[in-house]
């Protein structure tokens, strides 16, 4: 079985033996030949503002277009790159295509921004601020535009180096959150210390909440503890209207989640901004 304490290497094996018998080296090689020859695609999942019912920003996801499993979700195959040098050629190549997928939707009338998740392995990298600036430079957007999301892990790996790359990319002006926050050891005195916009609770704790008192009041705590951050609340995962209301009651500021959008390709996000921007009611709220 899968379980969070094992290491990246171990959990890759183990997760191989689940699937078949190719080997982690050999799914390395595979995912670093779909980097270089366009066989990943991103699909973006809207963030609502909770007050205004509107799209802020959207998250790219990465798929695999495997020639076996079709579309291949991350989850099944992150674990073999996570903790190996692929991890950066994967962030840097999920970096531009979704500035160049922003270019587009920018075209289309979406002043959208944008957040794409980096592992904490490239996150912590002494290359990776630099990395990220050369293909801000090459494709000439806004620092601003970019959402950088990491998980905590990426404060506990090297934390001067961490805390160091916050500083960097803040100053930048690039937006920075912390990816399903309540998930692992959340470390709220080593966070205080970090220039962080956006505190992401995770899935677990908001559908525990609503279910939950002592859960509950755990969500209350982060929601204020953000506050008295800096940082704004994006409540993630939100699949019913219950979930919606009572996040948005508890003070989330943004909804994430299936009850407003899955993950879509771009041309179908495009759309699904269209239909949004025109209606005074978002387009799910429309249908119940
Ligand atoms: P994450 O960044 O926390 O992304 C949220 C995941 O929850 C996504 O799964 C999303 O499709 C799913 N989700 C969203 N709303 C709901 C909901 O209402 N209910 C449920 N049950 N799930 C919901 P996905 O796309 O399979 O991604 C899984 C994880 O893989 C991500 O978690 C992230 O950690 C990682 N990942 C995805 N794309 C990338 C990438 O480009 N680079 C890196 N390094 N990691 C990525
Ligand atoms: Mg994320
Ligand atoms: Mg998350
Ligand atoms: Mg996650």
């Amino acid at each position: 079985m899968f379980h969070a304490k094992n290491g990246g290497k171990n959990r890759a094996e183990i997760f191989n033996s689940e699937i078949g018998t190719q080997s982690s080296a050999e799914m390395r090689r595979d995912i670093l030949e779909a980097i270089e020859t366009g066989g990943l695609f991103l699909e973006y999942q809207p963030k609502v503002c909770s007050r205004r019912q509107k799209a802020t920003g959207v998250e790219a996801l990465v798929r695999w277009n495997h020639p076996e499993y079709g579309r291949y979700m991350p989850d099944r195959w992150m674990p073999a790159i996570s903790n190996s040098p692929i991890i950066v050629a994967l962030g840097e190549w999920v970096i531009e295509q979704a500035m160049l997928d922003q270019k587009k939707l920018v075209d289309l009338g979406h002043g959208i921004f944008t957040s794409v998740n980096i592992g904490s392995r490239h996150f912590v990298a002494p290359e990776f601020v630099e990395s990220v600036d050369r293909i801000r430079d090459k494709l000439g957007f806004a620092a601003e535009r970019l959402e950088i999301e990491v998980t905590e892990d990426a404060l506990f790996t090297s934390e001067d180096r961490a805390s160091s790359t916050f500083k960097a990319l803040h100053e930048r002006g690039y937006r920075l959150s912390i990816d399903d926050f309540g998930k692992g050891y959340s470390n709220i005195a080593r966070l205080a210390r970090l220039p962080v916009d956006f505190i992401k609770i995770d899935r677990s704790i908001i559908v525990g909440a609503y279910e939950d008192e002592r859960i509950c009041a755990i969500l209350k705590s982060i929601i204020t503890m953000a506050k008295s951050l800096g940082a704004k609340t994006v409540a993630e995962g939100v699949e019913t209207i219950e979930q919606v209301e009572f996040a948005s009651k508890m003070g989330a500021d943004c909804l994430q989640g299936y009850y407003y959008a899955k993950a879509m390709p771009v041309e179908a996000l495009a759309e699904w901004l269209d239909t949004e921007a025109n209606a005074s009611v978002p387009p799910r709220l429309q249908s119940l």
